[in-house]
């Protein structure tokens, strides 16, 4: 709750005091109205409580355009920086929302050696394992039904993996409770179909990614598209590695047919194609925040970014090279380093970047529901 002098909003901190300068500025000017749905969201309101600035930055895809078309920009004296406020608002509230705290202060400060030592722990962990049973498992060659589980009995490595399933789950759970709350919208917004399917269509294709048509800033102010691309080559390569596990757990406990599955088996060819998203999507999304200008960044929180996109990355390309070696000694191997990684990028995934997927959907459920209620003239 803020606290009101006349009519001004006293905010929790300096970045929102910031954000409130802005976006009363921007109200007057309204120049960017048509590059997403920020500035028309931002239009149906007079006062911007701590809530609305928070859910105004998750509607921010980043995409820099009303940066390179204010007039207003550094160096004039309005100093007029959307996206970096923005930016910097929205890594305020994964900090703010995140569940527990202490696993985010660990995650923020040393993301990317967080992720890193724990997938090489985890991988050590099964090799210990491994090595412990019968030593010449690690680097002997599997094949046949059931090759993958002569290293770790099928049931230990679904529990491991259940576990921080379970665990990811409820710390996302938690964020999205928080940002919920803290936005002011009623639950009944999540039981409307029209909002949720709006939202469903806009993320789906990253509609507001586009610069309002013409793509994503770099730091020589050349617009591109590249950036949904990349975007959308990851989100589908996640979704289609999750659904070809999905469809293996249902062999293995529906049908009785264990892993590893030949080349043409639908959860191999959906787990190829995925991984051949993850590998390129993160890719370029690493090369495209190399090229970003520094002044979209919110540079202080980049670590925990690229050490999500590295999990990802690394999430691909071990499942392809265990994919095409499951036959060869270095089976073993790849396969503990691998499930180190997934179990890396599962346990970071409530502290970084893929909350922030998480609250720009809820973002987009109510800013189609804003939208509805005044074409009908609320
Ligand atoms: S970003 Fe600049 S040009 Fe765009 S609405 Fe705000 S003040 Fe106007
Ligand atoms: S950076 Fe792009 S998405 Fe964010 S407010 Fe500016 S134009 Fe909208």
């Amino acid at each position: 709750m803020n606290i009101h002098i006349g009519d001004s909003i006293i905010h929790a901190s300096a970045t929102l005091e910031e954000a409130d300068r802005l976006m009363t500025v921007c109200n007057s000017c309204r120049y960017c109205e048509g590059l997403c749905a920020v500035f028309p969201a931002m239009e149906m309101r007079r006062a911007f409580s701590d809530g609305d600035l928070n859910y105004l930055a998750n509607l921010c895809h980043g995409c820099g355009a009303c940066l390179s078309d204010c007039q207003f920009a550094p160096p004039h004296e309005f100093d007029v920086n959307v996206p970096q406020t923005l930016a910097r608002l929205r890594g305020d509230t994964y900090q703010a929302y995140v569940w527990p705290k202490s696993m985010a202060v660990a995650f923020e400060r040393n993301g990317v050696w967080m992720t890193v030592m724990t997938a090489g722990a985890i991988a050590l962990f099964i090799c210990g394992f491994v090595m412990w049973n019968d030593p010449a498992v690690l680097f002997g060659s599997h094949e046949g039904a059931g090759a993958f589980y002569r290293l770790m009995p099928h049931n230990a490595m679904a529990g491991l993996f259940l576990l921080v399933t379970l665990y990811a789950a409820v710390a996302a759970a938690m964020g999205v409770r928080s940002f919920w709350l803290d936005i002011g919208e009623p639950l009944a917004t999540l039981r409307q179909p029209g909002s949720i399917w709006q939202a469903i269509r806009d993320a789906g294709s990253l509609r507001y990614l586009d610069g309002g048509g013409v793509g994503c800033m770099n730091d020589d102010d050349t617009p591109t598209d590249r950036r949904r691309l990349y975007h959308h080559l990851t989100f589908y390569g996640f979704a289609l590695c999750f659904l070809s596990t999905s469809m293996a757990t249902g062999y293995h406990y529906l049908l009785g047919i264990e892993a590893p599955y030949p080349w043409y088996d639908l959860p191999v060819v959906l787990g190829t194609l995925g991984g051949i998203g993850l590998v390129t999507g993160p890719l370029g999304l690493l090369h495209a925040k190399w090229r970003r200008d520094p002044q979209l960044l919110d540079a202080p929180r980049l670590g925990m970014d690229i050490a999500f996109i590295l999990m990802l990355f690394l999430t691909g390309l071990t499942g392809l090279l265990l994919m095409a070696l499951r036959t060869t000694p270095a089976m073993g191997l790849l396969l503990a380093i691998h499930l180190g990684v997934v179990f890396s990028l599962f346990l970071s995934m409530p502290y970084g970047k893929f909350m922030h997927g998480i609250y720009r959907f809820l973002a987009l459920v109510r800013y189609a529901r804003e939208r509805r209620m005044m074409n009908e003239g609320h």
